[in-house]
């Protein structure tokens, strides 16, 4: 009896040794892991660095381009916004520089929404809309990223082009599933107002539409 009791402990013992060994593998490979996950030529918060890393796999066309993503107090109208750096904005464009704006909070008719707890997979959806943003303005000359953050102040029409292009390049860059969660996360949040999905509807891809360029993608 006393024999089986000893086994017993040294089994449980060692249980505990190995299931602690293991936890202290994994938080060490956790460290390991983001420390190789190295940006390159982007400044990312640690809040939203994983997110940050799995929309950017997606676009390797970006892989040089200087982004700085940051969070801001408040952004008009949206979580995100991305723009080129004034600063660089008379470099030559593949030079240039480029900002992701994200709200803390945003405030939608009354409504305080905290985007740190806006689940994952819509945050990667959000952060890869604003990287077909970036994926727009790369071709574009001074005069014409000029030219663009006029007509997008003053036209409607062109807002609409302006996001579509933007949720077409993240669900042709494979994105699609994170795009429609974005969408879902808006379009079926009680908290938010109805005039803000009204928006979002009128000026963005729909979820058909975003199934429609999946399959189109897939048959390619
Ligand atoms: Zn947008």
């Amino acid at each position: 009896m006393i024999l089986w009791s000893k086994t017993y402990v040294t089994i449980i013992i060692s249980i505990l040794i190995s299931l602690l060994n293991w936890n202290n593998l994994y938080a060490q490979n956790k460290m390991k892991q983001k420390d190789t996950l190295k940006f390159e030529n982007k400044i990312v918060p640690d809040e939203i660095w994983r997110e940050t890393y799995i929309a950017l796999s997606h676009y390797p066309e970006l892989k040089n381009t200087p982004i700085e993503f940051k969070f801001k107090k408040e952004i008009q109208k949206s979580f995100m916004q991305a723009q080129p750096k004034i600063s660089g904005l008379l470099k030559n464009k593949n030079k240039r520089s480029y900002f992701v704006l994200i709200s803390e909070q945003i405030e939608i008719e009354d409504v305080v929404f905290d985007v740190k707890n806006v689940p994952s997979e819509v945050l990667i959806g959000w952060i890869g809309h604003e990287l077909g943003h970036i994926m727009d303005y790369r071709d574009r000359s001074a005069i014409n990223m000029l030219w663009f953050g006029i007509k997008y102040l003053t036209s409607k029409k062109y807002i609409q082009e302006a996001e579509r292009a933007a949720d077409t390049y993240a669900v042709n860059h494979g994105l699609g599933k994170y795009i429609i969660a974005t969408k879902d996360f808006i379009l079926n949040h009680t908290h938010l107002a109805d005039t803000y999905k009204a928006r979002i509807k009128r000026l963005y891809l729909s979820q058909e539409e975003i199934m429609a360029l999946i399959d189109e993608i897939d048959e390619d």
